[in-house]
């Protein structure tokens, strides 16, 4: 099983204000799927950079928060035998194929850690506010994507679906699951 963990705490200055920036970072060798390609998952805790502009988020509830932490949660798998990853990215459809695991990974894990991927992967790059129903559009079942003209604006703002990138804040209870995956990596 291939463990690291990197943490730091850097302060700067942005516009005057002292920001700070806090990582969180592990990666996993969940096991292999069916096929017997091996199944790595990295998951990621991040504060907005220090480069970045946007460290007053609107969230999907359209209140102000500064510096919402961002979960990612993506794979790499890999064929036997070869050097890059058959795939990789954001899809958790890999992390559910899984049939092999390493020691620290069952079933039932698995299966949270998609579902929580699911939920909450890039949670501050919602489309999409609290108030608000997704259509989807698109010219067949496999090519559908959300509209950006036909979802109703927000009743309570006026705010226009896709129009910025909203946070969801992290619930106390999702971001300890998530550090605490990174923890358990760590010891
Ligand atoms: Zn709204």
């Amino acid at each position: 099983m291939e463990r690291s963990f990197t943490t730091s705490h850097t302060t700067g200055t942005h516009e005057g204000a002292a920001v700070g920036k806090l990582h969180g970072k592990a990666q996993f060798f969940i096991g292999q799927d069916g096929d017997g390609n091996k199944v790595h998952v990295e998951v990621e805790l991040r504060e907005g950079d220090l480069s970045d502009r946007h460290l007053v988020y609107e969230t999907v509830e359209h209140s102000k928060v500064l510096n919402p932490l961002t979960v990612t949660v993506t794979h790499d798998v890999y064929e036997a035998g070869r050097q890059d990853p058959i795939s990789a990215g954001a899809g958790t459809d890999p992390i559910r194929d899984v049939v092999a695991f390493t020691p620290g990974w069952d079933q039932e894990k698995a299966t949270k850690l998609a579902a929580m991927a699911d939920r909450w992967h890039n949670n501050t790059l919602r489309a999409g506010c609290a108030h608000q129903r997704v259509v989807w559009e698109g010219d067949s079942p496999h090519n559908m994507r959300p509209s950006l003209d036909k979802a109703p604006p927000c009743p309570h703002t006026g705010y226009r679906y896709g129009r910025a990138w909203l946070a969801e804040v992290l619930p106390p209870d999702v971001e300890a699951y998530f550090r605490g995956l990174i923890e358990q990596a760590s010891m």
